[in-house]
């Protein structure tokens, strides 16, 4: 099974920026390795054009960050599953720890993304992950729990393919902190033993992954892949990263 490595930048990168970008790691990687690894580069919204542009034939599928659950309507600001479907974009990260905790999206708001991107086609990767806070209480299990399961509520089980979970610990994002191996381990498996259907659904890690730790990562038994924020604005490391995907699916 391939590995999935994704390139979350953020609110990183202008269209124009973006477009070179996207070529940079397009002329970066070997065809041979695709065999192996599903790559994703997801931009901010107004870069998804120029981003499409650059990786068009290229077999790099196109990600957004965030979405919408509704076709359309009077939501200022937002932007709708159709519009991200109309600009050839693949998967969308749902449930970032980002878009938690400064703009308040709840549980129930990743599920209800959930279905909108299952209905529109387009394959959630669903963010997971404790706080600190959260791992000094000792509740980091029942928080991985209890959003996994909130956010896949609902969902029929022949969907949980097109799905992707990254176990993400909200502590080791952007912070040069990493989770240690068997801790991640361990969690990522607990994420799938905690719903039924969840066994063969990619669990990827994320929290300051980079080409010196990443290959351990891609060695955990429970771990597919990964989620990559910073390290996937420089060309040069995400193709590094992308590569050592490849080469653990060997
Ligand atoms: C992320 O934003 O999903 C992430 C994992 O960030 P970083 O790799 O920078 O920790």
């Amino acid at each position: 099974m391939h590995a999935i490595v994704a390139g979350n930048w953020k609110m990183h990168e202008t269209a124009r920026d973006g477009g070179q970008l996207a070529h940079d790691i397009r002329a970066l990687l070997d065809d041979a390795w695709l065999r192996n690894v599903t790559v994703v580069v997801a931009p901010p919204f107004t870069a998804l054009g120029a981003v499409g542009n650059a990786l068009a034939g290229s077999g790099v599928a196109l990600g957004a960050q965030n979405m919408h659950w509704e076709d359309a309507g009077a939501f200022t600001g937002e932007i709708a599953p159709p519009m991200l479907v109309e600009l050839g974009v693949h998967y969308v990260i749902l449930g970032h720890s980002e878009r938690r905790r400064y703009f308040g999206e709840s549980d129930d708001d990743v599920r209800r993304k959930v279905h909108a991107a299952l209905e529109h086609g387009l394959r959630p990767i669903i963010a997971v992950g404790e706080t600190e806070a959260q791992r000094d209480a000792g509740e980091t299990d029942a928080c991985v729990t209890r959003q996994t399961r909130a956010a896949l509520d609902g969902v029929e089980r022949d969907r949980l393919e097109s799905i992707a979970i990254a176990y993400e610990p909200v502590w080791a994002i952007g912070t040069g902190r990493n989770c240690e191996l068997q801790e991640a381990d361990r969690v990522m498996s607990l994420i799938k033993g905690s719903t039924s259907g969840l066994e063969d659904v990619p669990v990827l890690y994320g929290g300051s992954a980079n080409p010196s730790n990443f290959a351990a990562y891609l060695a955990l038994q429970s771990c597919r892949g990964g989620l990559i924020g910073g390290a996937s604005l420089d060309a040069q490391t995400f193709a590094t990263m992308v590569r050592l995907g490849a080469e653990a699916r060997a």
